[in-house]
């Protein structure tokens, strides 16, 4: 597009958490996709003909990354269309950049799925609505402690097998960014390596490992706790367990789900204590009836419904959550006590840094893509922007 026919809006008089700074009264210029300049308000000219969009009471931050999600809206992952309406769902509600995230289920389907997932969303699309980035995908499983299973069923869980991590990986077409995996099983070791050697980073999760256990996985090259606490070996004075080392650990980065069932709010402050507002992250963990006030669906072979407002399956456990990003980040401020600032930073920067993407996502800047969530006072969705595109309104459709 020629530069004079951009669009540009500008955000004026909004409080900016870029996260790394916040700008109480600032003004964002935005020209077609990209970020023209932000600062002060009484430092930032507005440019001639711009689309003004008073900000005053709103709040700015960078798009959000959600690096573990299983479908919203009331759809799933299970095939392209799919994908990309659970996408349009999340992305109202402000993820600008994902990771899809498959269940454990029989080997042909799990490479069924990556292959279709990594192929990303459907060519033919009518809808030219912008959707959430796919910088990649996390497969949960399936190589995972059936004692620390949480909702997945047991008959998909596998022990670690040489070779079977390329196969998923260039089944993905090389999208496969992130693993869960549980280290204590035989040959869990060899996985982490393994892993690496792709490029993808090993995540603890749905594991039974002691405390030394886990050390010595962290060592080796686990980065990263997936929902922590949860399918996850708990604390015990003279038996602390995995959730005990990841805390500890400077090194590693830790998820939370917090949506007010999956922890207590003292839970959450405890992490958030322990390992500051750099190493925590806000995931949803999202079901695919995430976004809905009733129903059911299938997930990983198994009937999921909302009762409570909990996604359950027939055993009653947990799987996944109701979240959006945005109400993770409004629960983590209201209710478990943490600063605007430091939640937004964990739905942004630190992902984005886990994944070696800090450098041009997860934060606002002069000259970075205009991924954008404006927030009103009770941090609600006010909008949302992709490339400088306004994301539309999302419309449920009914789960089965
Ligand atoms: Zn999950």
């Amino acid at each position: 597009m020629d530069k004079k026919t951009k669009t540009i809006r500008a955000f004026t008089h909004g409080r900016i958490i870029t996260p790394e700074k916040e700008i109480p009264d600032g003004t964002l210029i935005v020209a077609g996709r990209g970020i023209q300049s932000l600062g002060r308000s009484s430092d930032i000219r507005v440019p001639d003909g711009a689309e003004v969009i008073e900000c005053t009471g709103k709040i700015l931050t960078p798009g959000f990354i959600d690096i573990h999600l299983h479908g919203g809206g009331g759809y799933d992952f299970s095939d392209a269309e799919g994908l990309a309406g659970a996408a349009r769902f999340h992305a109202s509600q402000g993820t600008t950049a994902m990771l899809p995230t498959l269940c454990p289920e029989s080997l042909p389907k799990i490479r069924t799925n990556l292959a279709l997932l990594g192929k990303g969303y459907p060519q033919n699309t009518d809808d030219e609505s912008p959707l959430p980035e796919i910088i990649g995908l996390h497969l949960e499983g399936p190589f995972l402690n059936p004692k620390r299973r949480g909702a997945f069923d047991a008959g998909s869980l596998l022990l670690p097998r040489s070779g079977l991590i390329r196969e998923f990986f260039e089944a993905s077409g090389g999208a496969l960014r992130l693993m869960t995996l549980a280290p204590e099983l035989d040959g869990g070791m060899a996985l982490i390596r393994e892993a690496k050697e792709f490029g993808i980073i090993p995540c603890l999760g749905h594991s039974d490992a002691t405390y030394e256990q886990a050390a010595a996985a962290f060592h080796i090259g686990i980065r990263h706790a997936t929902h922590l606490f949860n399918a996850m070996r708990g604390f015990h004075h003279r038996a602390p367990g995995c959730a005990l080392s990841a805390l500890l650990d400077p090194e590693i980065s830790v998820e939370v789900v917090v949506d007010g069932h999956h922890l207590h709010e003292a839970a959450v402050e405890m992490v958030y204590r322990l390992k500051g507002r750099d190493k925590m992250i806000l995931v949803t963990d999202a079901a695919p009836l995430s976004g809905l006030q009733s129903g059911s669906c299938m997930l990983a072979g198994q009937r999921v419904e909302i009762r409570g407002e909990k996604a359950l399956n027939q055993e009653g456990n947990l799987a996944g959550s109701l979240l959006s990003m945005a109400e993770a980040l409004r629960l983590s401020v209201q209710r478990a006590g943490i600063s605007l600032v430091d939640a937004a930073r964990m739905a942004t920067l630190n992902p984005a840094q886990l994944l070696g993407l800090s450098d041009i996502r997860g934060r606002l800047f002069a000259g970075g893509e205009a991924d954008l969530v404006i927030l009103n006072e009770s941090l609600k969705v006010d909008a949302v922007y992709i490339g400088g595109r306004q994301v539309p309104e999302f419309k449920n459709r009914a789960a089965d």
